[in-house]
């Protein structure tokens, strides 16, 4: 699972996706909806790739599948 957090301190906007590529979809989706950027720069996006996304692991830990 990827998780993004909006790094605005006028927004706590916070998304989940199973794929990066989408959750960058949503990234791109938000961006334009929420703070008006029409097409976000890949300066941006990968700005906030770096800064915001994280990976987290979709499984516990101990508890793997056989
Ligand atoms: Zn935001």
């Amino acid at each position: 699972m990827y998780e993004f957090e909006c790094g605005s301190p006028v927004c706590n906007h916070r998304l989940t996706s199973s794929s990066k590529d989408e959750l960058m979809r949503e990234v791109a989706e938000h961006v334009r909806r929420t703070h008006g950027i029409a097409v976000p720069p890949k300066s941006i996006l990968s700005y906030l790739d770096e800064t915001a996304v994280t990976e987290t692991s979709p499984t516990p830990k101990g508890r793997r599948k056989p």
